[in-house]
């Protein structure tokens, strides 16, 4: 194996997720030398590139295969001087493939010729039947040694396109693990965020739909001390199981902070996730925690919600805002219970 994440700068790594999804949304043949020259794009080392690329994204059609294949030409084919380990490997992988195009191309112009030959050779009236025998001959052979060539290219094609799934593959997963929390795994706060931009764009035509819990535990600071911190951590892994047992399709759970949990809600009413948020705050207040391997109960633990939904004029930060604050007033209220925040009129 050629191109491996591991040996990605962090850059490079960056810059590939965003490929991902560009060429999804794009619709752009997930092949090396396409992938080569959008990574050297968004790399932005060479400043006339960027600008006929940026010219050409401009067009809706104005990037293909075709297209990808002269920007190598005119401008990456020449660079010799790769920054760094996977750029180097990235620019063998590429190298090799652009080489068995080469070959392929010249092979297919040498039995073209060969056609084009026999045809004229076939239209000399003077012929007689061994030699038109021998002709057609000829272009059977031209023939088949083409179909087999046409096979063996697509093949070795194939070979350059699974290093860049497997490279794909294996970014899709760190994309992954980076996007969850280690100790409750669900996903952490960068999750939320993506969640949340993504959710609130699709919430444009009906902000009010999309609604927040922000929960927190109770004196959980009491808790470690009491407990110990392991303990605390099982807390939290019980606590954040106890949200995913009950999850649906339609909410987004995450861990916030150390005891804070946010669950995003589509097409809810704040009456729906007020009633959300009722059901795991009572789950968490019956649940008895046991320590690992005893019978015996250590306690219980309770939690503090502030739920909302979102208003047409919010923003991610005043979207927030305000579930923070009906948590807040939750707290003062005496904790253990949920808050909605008004809806504004
Ligand atoms: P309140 O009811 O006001 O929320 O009180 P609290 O003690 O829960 O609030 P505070 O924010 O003062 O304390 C939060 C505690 O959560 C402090 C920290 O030790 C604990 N905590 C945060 N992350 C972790 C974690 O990963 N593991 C453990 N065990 N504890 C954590
Ligand atoms: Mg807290
Ligand atoms: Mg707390």
């Amino acid at each position: 194996m050629v191109l491996n994440i591991q040996d990605a700068p962090d850059k490079a790594k960056r810059i590939f997720s965003m490929l991902i999804e560009a060429f999804d949304e794009q619709e752009i043949n997930p092949t090396p030398l396409n992938y080569y020259v959008w990574y050297q794009y968004f790399k932005g080392d060479k400043p006339q590139f960027r600008q006929e690329m940026d010219a050409i994204l401009d067009d809706e059609f104005g990037y293909n295969d075709r297209v990808g294949r002269r920007l190598y030409d005119e401008y990456l084919a020449e660079d010799d001087n790769p920054a760094n380990e996977f750029d180097r490997a990235f620019r063998r992988l590429i190298e090799s493939v652009i080489k068995k195009m080469n070959a392929w191309s010249e092979k297919l112009e040498a039995q073209t010729r060969d056609l084009d030959n026999c045809k004229s050779q076939l239209s000399n009236p003077d012929l007689n039947a061994e030699q038109v025998k021998a002709i057609t001959d000829s272009v059977l052979n031209t023939a088949s040694s083409m179909q087999e060539s046409s096979r063996l290219f697509q093949a070795e094609m194939l070979s350059g396109n699974e290093e860049i799934r497997h490279l794909r593959q294996q970014l899709i997963e760190a994309r992954a693990e980076a996007m969850q929390d280690e100790l409750t795994e669900i996903g952490n706060r960068k999750a939320f965020n993506e969640s949340l931009a993504a959710l609130m764009m699709s919430a444009e035509d009906d902000p009010q739909s999309l609604c927040l819990i922000l929960s927190d535990i109770d004196y959980f600071k009491k808790f470690n001390d009491t407990f110990g911190h392991l303990v605390g951590d099982s807390v939290l892994r019980y606590y954040a199981s106890i949200i995913k047992k009950s999850k649906r399709d339609n909410e987004t759970i995450s861990r916030y902070g150390g005891e804070e949990f946010a669950i995003l809600i589509a097409e809810s009413s704040l009456a729906q996730a007020t009633e959300r948020a009722e059901s795991i705050r009572k789950a968490i207040e019956s649940a008895q925690l046991k320590r690992k391997n005893e019978t015996k109960s250590i306690g219980t633990i309770t939690a503090s919600f502030g739920v909302t939904c979102m208003q047409a004029d919010d923003d991610a930060e005043s979207f927030i805002a305000r579930a923070d604050e009906a948590l807040y007033k939750a707290k003062q209220q005496g904790r253990n219970r949920v808050i909605s925040a008004e809806e504004k009129s």
